[in-house]
């Protein structure tokens, strides 16, 4: 595991004082929690995956808040989670750190139900991304393969009640909610001041994972890039910080960034169409984008292209090939062409 960044204090110009505690919360992957101080409720911003060291990784970053920056405070004071997101690296440390804190939990309507009835949405989403693999073209033995390693599993995350909706452009006490749809159905990003925390909607590197509307409602390539838009009508920001790698301090300059990102792989998925001699499926589109890969990141490529795929065919760029099979089958592979 390379190491975590250390303990940071940052003040916005409201004067709340944000800590960022980061945390390892998959294998290979490090996430960042945020403690908010200075307001009338102490409020913590998401919560790690729960498993491993990771919320052992998060009370001894609460602690360290209070040794080494001398804030007059225990975990027992924390009375607010809200959650950016519920994806397993956002909120599978809910159950044990609302047992340990007693606070209350926040979330958006719209990823409300995956906190509170996991095993729920766990079936749900099986199913959904079972039919949306079916429709790439995948084949039996990696449909299966991919979705063994896929991280929805039955009782994997404990059910916790949710206390309090988020509502997009309401002051929420220290800070300001802006629903962000894209990424997640109910993501929302939270303005404290000038500074933004961006959830998984915005990276400092990487290009949010995207997933098809057909496998979840309000996710999408087309909420992503309105999501972003939305964004830039709240700020300016001095700082954003997401769930994951480093502080973005120029965030117009990264939105212009993701927005290029969007755009090139569209153009490229439009030119291994147009190049191709006949109408192409998702799986195969993957391919050409991403290489052959497996297990769970065969499933995030072929997520990805399937958004994109999506997204052309909503603006008209592109077509299905052989509508007249579509009726035939209960789930028939889509191939692509140009429009
Ligand atoms: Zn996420
Ligand atoms: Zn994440």
């Amino acid at each position: 595991m390379p190491t975590l960044p250390a303990l940071k204090q940052f003040v916005s110009s409201t004067g709340v004082r944000i800590y960022r505690i980061s945390c390892d919360v998959l294998p290979l992957l490090s996430g960042r929690v945020y403690l908010l101080l200075g307001i009338e409720t102490p409020t913590l911003i998401d919560t790690g995956s729960g498993s491993g060291i990771c919320t052992s990784q998060i009370f001894q970053g609460l602690e360290e808040v209070r040794a080494r920056f001398g804030e007059a405070f225990s975990w027992g004071d924390i009375g607010r989670v809200v959650l950016t997101h519920a994806h397993i690296d956002h909120f599978g440390g809910l159950p044990e750190i609302v047992r340990r804190t007693g606070a209350e939990v926040a979330v958006h309507a719209l990823d409300r139900r995956a906190v509170e009835a996991y095993d729920e949405r766990a079936a749900r989403s099986n199913f959904a991304f079972d039919r949306f693999l079916r429709q790439a073209g995948v084949p039996g033995d990696r449909r299966r393969e991919i979705l063994a390693e896929f991280g929805y599993v039955k009782g994997r995350i404990e059910s916790v009640a949710v206390d309090r909706e988020l509502i997009d452009g309401e002051d929420a006490g220290p800070f300001r909610v802006i629903h962000t749809p894209g990424h997640s159905p109910g993501h929302v990003c939270l303005a404290v001041g000038d500074i933004l925390l961006a959830g998984d909607h915005i990276l400092a590197r990487t290009v949010s994972q995207l997933w098809p509307e057909s496998v979840a409602a309000y996710t999408g390539l087309g909420h992503y890039l309105d999501s972003l838009k939305r964004i830039q009508r709240c700020g300016p920001f001095r700082l954003a910080m997401g769930g994951h790698e480093p502080v973005i301090h120029d965030l117009a300059h990264r939105l212009e960034e993701i927005r290029a990102a969007h755009q090139r792989r569209l153009e490229r998925l439009l030119e291994i169409l147009s190049g191709a001699p006949e109408p192409l499926c998702v799986d195969q589109l993957s391919e050409r984008m991403y290489s052959r890969q497996r297990g769970y990141p065969a499933l995030l490529a072929l997520t990805d292209v399937g958004a994109r795929v999506e997204y052309l065919e909503q603006l008209g760029r592109i077509g299905i090939a052989d509508i007249e099979h579509l009726a035939e089958q209960a789930c028939p592979v889509f191939r692509y062409c140009p429009a």
